[in-house]
């Protein structure tokens, strides 16, 4: 299969808000769950993409939109495992919206899915703003970029619904605070989920898997009510 390439101009705030839920509703009709991996660019996001094909693939199908202001190097990448890869360029821009998602729906299999990953473009500030249709939002942080993440950029920690903290491998060799970075988040959001891992060695993984597929459990209840 090859990777299909879509260069789209930004939508307006406004006209977004409906067509994310327009593509929810699609989403929905078709039982699949969406998950939007937010994050800075280096976080980890196309490993920990990696890591999730690595491990569900075999039992769920899934398909991945990666947006990015250029070039599909991180495409070219996943697509390795085989999955349906849509890559969405964005000349100039900072952050996916409702209308390129709704572009990337329209080019992937939804009858044959039941999650997809959308990988948004490496950016802590306005991608927050984007209501996408997703089900849920992955902030993922990693801890050589500082504990105090959470404060500069409480917005996307405020509506995020799990939270991960990648590069746990690195941890000895940096003053990463843990708790100092969680409390900052857990203000901001008491109940979300945080959790370290490492997308390098596996640490902590399973339990984002585990979380994964309990929320695939629930797309599928969306589809049967
Ligand atoms: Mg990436
Ligand atoms: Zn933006």
């Amino acid at each position: 299969m090859k990777i299909k390439v879509l260069t789209i101009k930004e939508d307006i705030l406004g006209a977004n808000e409906k067509k994310a839920r327009s593509n929810q509703d699609r989403l929905d009709e078709h039982g699949i769950l969406a998950v939007n991996i937010m994050s800075s660019p280096g976080a980890g996001k196309t490993s920990l993409i990696w890591q999730t094909l690595d491990r569900l693939k075999s039992e769920s199908r899934i398909a991945v939109i990666e947006g990015d202001v250029a070039s599909q190097v991180d495409a070219d990448k996943l697509h390795q495992h085989g999955v349906p890869i849509i890559q969405i360029n964005i000349p100039g821009g900072c952050h996916l919206d409702a209308n390129m998602v709704e572009n990337a729906l329209d080019n992937l299999p939804l009858k044959e899915l039941d999650l997809i990953i959308i990988e948004n473009v490496g950016n802590l500030v306005c991608p927050a703003e984007f209501d996408l249709g997703e089900h849920k939002r992955v902030v993922l942080s990693s801890m050589p970029e500082g504990d105090d993440k959470p404060y500069k950029y409480p917005l996307m920690f405020t509506e995020a619904d799990v939270v991960l903290v990648n590069k746990l491998d690195l941890l000895p060799h940096l003053d990463f605070n843990a708790s100092y970075f969680c409390e900052g988040i857990t203000r901001l959001n008491p109940t979300v989920k945080i959790l370290q891992v490492s997308c390098k060695t596996g640490e902590g993984l399973e339990q984002w898997f585990s979380w994964l597929l309990a929320q695939m459990k629930d797309g599928k209840a969306r589809q049967a009510a």
